[in-house]
């Protein structure tokens, strides 16, 4: 895992002097401070991983994420208020792997150290129409790949702090036990699960990771969010396969609409299973407002409808 700066160094190190003044100042007046006052922001670039370096860091810093829940975040287009945001935090941590396609640009304004997850992700890669040959984004939809990015924020969290390294190291422990039990049960249960019935149909392509580490076959109307475009070919492949390998449930996703899908299952007779999460965790009210309930959520949707 890398650091990358931003453009302006020298920067960095006043931002050093100051964390390091602020930080004896803290140790003198503490007790009468707000408890989050002087702790330092960490900036997310969309609201799964926020909830993920939540889960690391606890109450060692404050963590937002730039994109906020229900929200497409491949296209998203960041407002001035977002700059703002951004100028109070010293660390911004994205996916990667052209997930962001503002995060460049974004960061380009921004004076903060920059953390992407991806460089630590081994990428499967689109194999069709405009984004071929480029990593799918949407690895942290795999339980099995989520422990690696808890592994990825432990590291970067006890680089910027290296007195909290156990701390964050128990944490990430804790986490990733939860993500490891989704993992053995839903592995089980595809083990158990008829071969003819492992296709799982969505919208988005974004499911590779899941389809590939517990054997199942992905099937989508289109390749990723940034197009989002059905073109009458993809369409009727689609209802083709649905039609001849029986698949009795196919999906859409809570960011995108799910009118497409619901000319699959017209054509087919296929249940809807519902909209699963996968760039955006969902409001508070919602189903799926942490990454664990996320997957929970997923996971339980894909059972129900495939099983
Ligand atoms: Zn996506």
């Amino acid at each position: 895992m890398n650091f990358k700066y931003g453009k302006n160094i020298l920067f960095f190190g006043l931002v050093i002097l100051i964390s390091f003044a602020s930080s004896s100042c803290q140790r003198i007046s503490n007790k009468n401070k707000n408890k989050n006052e002087n702790k330092e922001v960490i900036l997310a670039s969309f609201t799964v991983l926020a909830d993920i370096i939540k889960n690391v860091a606890k109450d060692e810093f404050i963590v937002r994420s730039i994109t906020k829940p229900g929200v497409e975040v491949h296209g998203y287009q960041p407002t001035p208020s977002d700059l703002v945001k951004a100028s109070t935090a010293f660390v911004f941590i994205d996916n990667g792997f052209g997930f962001e396609l503002w995060a460049e640009k974004f960061v380009s304004n921004l004076k903060v150290l920059r953390i992407t997850v991806a460089e630590d992700l081994d990428p499967i890669f689109i194999s069709e129409d405009l984004y071929k040959g480029k990593p799918n984004p949407h690895a942290w939809i795999s339980p099995k790949r989520g422990m690696i990015y808890v592994d990825t924020i432990v590291e970067s969290l006890s680089e910027l702090r290296p007195s909290k390294r156990g701390v964050f190291e128990e944490n990430g422990r804790f986490y990733k036990e939860r993500l490891s039990k989704m993992d053995k049960e839903f592995s089980l249960f595809i083990n158990n699960l008829n071969k003819d019935r492992r296709y799982l149909v969505s919208c988005e392509g974004a499911f590779s990771y899941l389809t590939n580490d517990y054997g199942l076959e992905e099937v989508y109307l289109w390749p990723v969010n940034a197009e989002s475009q059905i073109t009458p070919k993809r369409m009727a492949r689609t209802i083709s396969l649905v039609k001849d390998k029986n698949v009795p449930t196919v999906f859409c996703e809570s960011t995108v609409s799910n009118e497409s899908q619901m000319v699959v299952v017209n054509e087919t007779g296929a249940n809807f299973g519902g909209n699963l999460f996968v760039d955006s965790l969902s409001d508070d009210s919602g189903p799926a407002n942490s990454y664990i309930k996320m997957l929970e959520h997923n996971l339980e949707l894909i059972k129900k409808g495939l099983f």
